[in-house]
């Protein structure tokens, strides 16, 4: 899809560089895939001979800045929100392919790692002015089709609320923080990873098998000039109430997409299993009917698609990064992350 085109999922896909270990292990070997940023197109090596070609919104290459993939991924869909249309940023991809370095990376030794997650706040608290303005935050995760807020521990199953009347989605047993700026906001996002890791610990889980749902509302009152407020104009400024605008955008860290075995040998089990496999394949069933511009999406399917029923299709702006590794060993997992992007499209 176009860039901020409401209803449409724009997909970018982002190769992340060969880590220590590739370098050395896979030295006499070719990437599985090959970039074309100019003309948007990714090749994928079948085999010594044989490429198939994709074709995406964006195509971001190993060399890619964080800067440039939050202009490219983000920013269109943060602009919406600040204007009052809700929105949502997604990463899908297999574990170890730079999920949370795009989305969720602190840039605590360099400010150029920065990540979507503290680029967008940062956007956000540049253009809002908080005299009249508010910006507040939920962190979630979500295991097991059960949500657990990530700034309070001991709230462990939060209800997803939806109005049947506007289609709202809401979450009112999730702690709400008020942010004014960003080191406060930089703190939380520390708060919640530290809460993620001792639940996922205790549990005897990894992160990679949950998502982490980040929820930023944005309220804005913006005040009308005389003469100036649509057709109101007859009005006397006294009677003019502010116009109010809110937007949520919604940023969600996927489990990771591999394929997990059913054999309970990482101490995981098929409950486990099943249950990570249903919310991505939900994901991914809404996805493809809103791609294919179908009457029915079916958000009811899980709690994931749920939560993202008011920030997803219609008039908010949905924007998803597909993360790949270069390494020949995970063909067959790039190839189907690449398919999840492609059926997207
Ligand atoms: P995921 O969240 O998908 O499991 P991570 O974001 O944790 O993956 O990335 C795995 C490792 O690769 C991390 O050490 C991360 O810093 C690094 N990495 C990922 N993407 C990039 C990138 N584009 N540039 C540099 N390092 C990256
Ligand atoms: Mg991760």
């Amino acid at each position: 899809g176009d860039a901020g085109v409401p209803g449409r999922v724009r997909v970018a896909v982002r190769l992340r560089p060969r880590n220590g270990e590739e370098m050395i292990a896979d030295a006499d070997f070719a990437d599985c895939v090959e970039l074309q940023p100019e003309v948007k197109r990714l090749k994928l090596r079948k085999n010594n001979w044989d490429t198939d070609t994709f074709e995406f919104d964006e195509v971001l290459t190993e060399y890619a800045s964080q800067k440039r993939v939050y202009e490219v991924v983000a920013k269109p869909v943060v602009e919406g929100v600040l204007d009052g249309y809700n929105g949502t940023i997604m990463a899908y991809g297999q574990t170890g392919t730079g999920k949370t370095y795009t989305l969720g990376q602190l840039g605590e030794e360099d400010v150029a790692d920065r990540g979507i997650m503290v680029r967008a706040m940062e956007d956000i608290l540049a253009q809002v002015s908080l005299e009249t303005d508010s910006i507040s935050v939920s962190y979630l995760q979500l295991y097991m089709e059960t949500v657990q807020d990530l700034l309070d521990p001991a709230n462990d199953n939060i209800a997803i609320v939806e109005d049947p009347k506007s289609g709202d989605v809401s979450v009112p047993g999730a702690t709400l923080v008020e942010i004014r700026d960003q080191h406060s906001f930089l703190e939380l996002l520390q708060l919640g990873e530290a809460h993620r890791f001792a639940a996922n610990t205790k549990l005897n889980t990894e992160s990679s098998r949950s998502h982490a749902i980040l929820m930023v509302h944005v309220r804005r009152s913006l005040k009308t000039r005389d003469g100036e407020s649509n057709g109101n104009s007859h009005m006397t400024k006294s009677l003019k109430p502010p116009l109010v605008r809110k937007g949520k955008l919604v940023v969600v860290d996927l489990a990771g997409s591999e394929r997990i075995s059913k054999s309970g040998s990482e101490g995981h089990t098929l409950e486990e299993a099943k249950s990570i496999n249903l919310s991505l394949s939900a994901l991914g069933k809404c996805i493809n009917a809103l791609a294919e511009n179908s009457s029915h999406v079916p958000f009811r399917d899980s709690k994931l698609t749920r939560l993202l029923r008011d920030s997803f299709g219609g008039t908010a702006r949905t924007s998803l990064v597909i993360t790949i590794g270069p390494s020949p060993r995970h063909r067959g997992e790039t190839t189907s992350t690449i398919m999840f992007g492609q059926r997207a499209m």
